[in-house]
């Protein structure tokens, strides 16, 4: 039977929901997007391959294993599976539209997703639709984290890039990790939590990642930055100032954690850098998605309003004992009928219930739950408050009804657009 609780690995137990993590990708057209999106299904992919290993098969080699290599999103939201430190890790990619334009459906992709992690050109840095894109995650409280890619480009400049971020987007970005070289001589990164240097052979698509010493005329640079990074997490957090003051050792764990409730607040954006094309740095990427952005229990209280009284607010816990609400954020057509893509915020949703759509009053059953992977589906009995899944069976439900317990309605969203974006300055 299962439980919304599920064993995580060695010495560590999380809930599922912990373990969870609802993100987008988001950045200006030509940034790379799509190319670090493929990247993490491929590696995803590629994981979630590798632990079935034990069925015999799974290739462990990544140049053999063409099919996975190139695949795109296509799906509104794709669930990855991302292994770290003996957890299992559940990502849920959600994708955000390719126009930036302030549409509802941007809006909406915004409002269902827990994290971003916003994607910059290494040579360009912040563009105008990055700015757009920026305040539209800054409108819906979303923490962020930031991927300076291209780093092999020609022209690519890491300072360059990081300082438009604060200058253009008014931002507070804090260097996590920073490239080793750039251009064609981009080698690899260096991690400044732990001043350990990863250099990766791109022939090897990312397979092989040499850990090494600091080359010596970085050495400098990484005290640098890192001095910046404890700074940070001392000024984030209380109980570091005194140690950052005392010039006492703060350790990687606090650094990240003072790093984590900052980024949960928004009140900084770790940034990590890498090439999206040559397979580098996309795994440690998807470790900062684990690291710094939110899992569903950590974002606030979802709220709505009564079905007959839209000044009457009503707030449901992330709790799966909760009333069931969930809100449909995109509707697909499939050779098995309509996939119902719905992001649960409270209570359990079993298959082959019925529940209530608040925006039309109509009762819906859903006949079958599905995780969807970038290849393969999940059949569920159950999805729990902070998923994200798709639905079969419905006839009446589309984007941005509410779907709830009959006997507790309520109503997520309102379908009107929402006031003008506020300029940042
Ligand atoms: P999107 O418009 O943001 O989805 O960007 P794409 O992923 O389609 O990438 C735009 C162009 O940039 C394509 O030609 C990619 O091959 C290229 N590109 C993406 N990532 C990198 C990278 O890390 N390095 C270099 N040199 N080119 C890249």
């Amino acid at each position: 039977m299962s439980t919304a609780t599920t064993s995580a690995g060695e010495g560590k137990k999380l809930s599922r929901i912990e373990r969870t993590r609802n993100f987008g990708i988001c950045a200006h057209i030509d940034a790379g997007k799509t190319t670090v999106t493929e990247r993490v299904l491929y590696y995803t992919g590629k994981t979630y391959k590798m632990g079935e290993v034990h069925e015999g098969t799974a290739t462990m080699d990544f140049l053999e294993d063409e099919q996975t290599r190139g695949i795109t999103i296509q799906s509104a939201a794709t669930t990855c599976p991302w292994p770290k430190d003996g957890v299992d890790y559940i990502c849920n990619l959600i994708d955000t539209p390719g126009h930036v334009d302030f549409t509802i459906e941007v809006e909406r992709s915004m409002r269902v997703l827990d994290g971003a992690v916003v994607v910059f050109d290494g040579k360009e840095g912040v563009e105008a639709q990055s700015e757009t894109v920026w305040r539209q995650a800054e409108r819906y409280r979303v923490p962020r984290i930031c991927f300076v890619n291209k780093m092999d480009k020609m022209g690519a400049d890491f300072n360059y890039a990081f300082g438009t971020i604060i200058e253009r987007l008014g931002a507070n970005p804090v260097a996590v990790q920073i490239p080793i070289g750039a251009s064609d001589d981009f080698k690899g990164i260096i991690d400044l939590l732990t001043r350990k240097a990863y250099f990766f052979s791109a022939e090897e698509l990312g397979a092989k990642v040499e850990e090494k010493e600091i080359p010596d005329d970085l050495k400098d640079e990484v005290e640098k930055w890192r001095h910046a990074l404890v700074e940070k997490a001392a000024e984030l957090d209380e109980g570091l100032t005194e140690k950052f003051i005392m010039e006492e050792e703060i350790s990687p764990d606090e650094i990240m954690a003072a790093l984590r409730k900052g980024t949960l607040e928004r009140k900084v954006q770790p940034v990590f850098c890498g090439s999206a094309l040559k397979y580098i740095g996309v795994q440690r990427l998807l470790d900062g998605v684990i690291n710094y952005l939110p899992n569903p229990q950590q974002v606030p209280e979802v709220q709505g309003t009564a079905v007959d009284d839209k000044e009457k607010k009503i707030t449901r816990p992330h709790d799966h004992e909760a009333p069931f609400s969930a809100l449909v954020f995109k509707v697909v057509s499939d050779t098995h009928g309509d996939l119902t893509y719905a992001r649960v915020y409270s209570g359990t949703l079993e298959k082959g219930s019925r529940v209530l759509n608040s925006a039309n009053g109509k009762r819906e059953i859903v006949s079958r739950i599905f995780e969807m992977h970038a290849k393969d589906r999940i059949s569920r009995d159950q999805a729990w408050a902070g998923e994200i899944v798709a639905l079969v069976g419905l006839k009446n439900s589309g984007t941005g009804d509410t779907l709830c317990a009959a006997d507790a309605p309520i109503v997520l969203e309102r379908m009107e657009f929402p006031e003008p974006v506020i300029s940042m300055s």
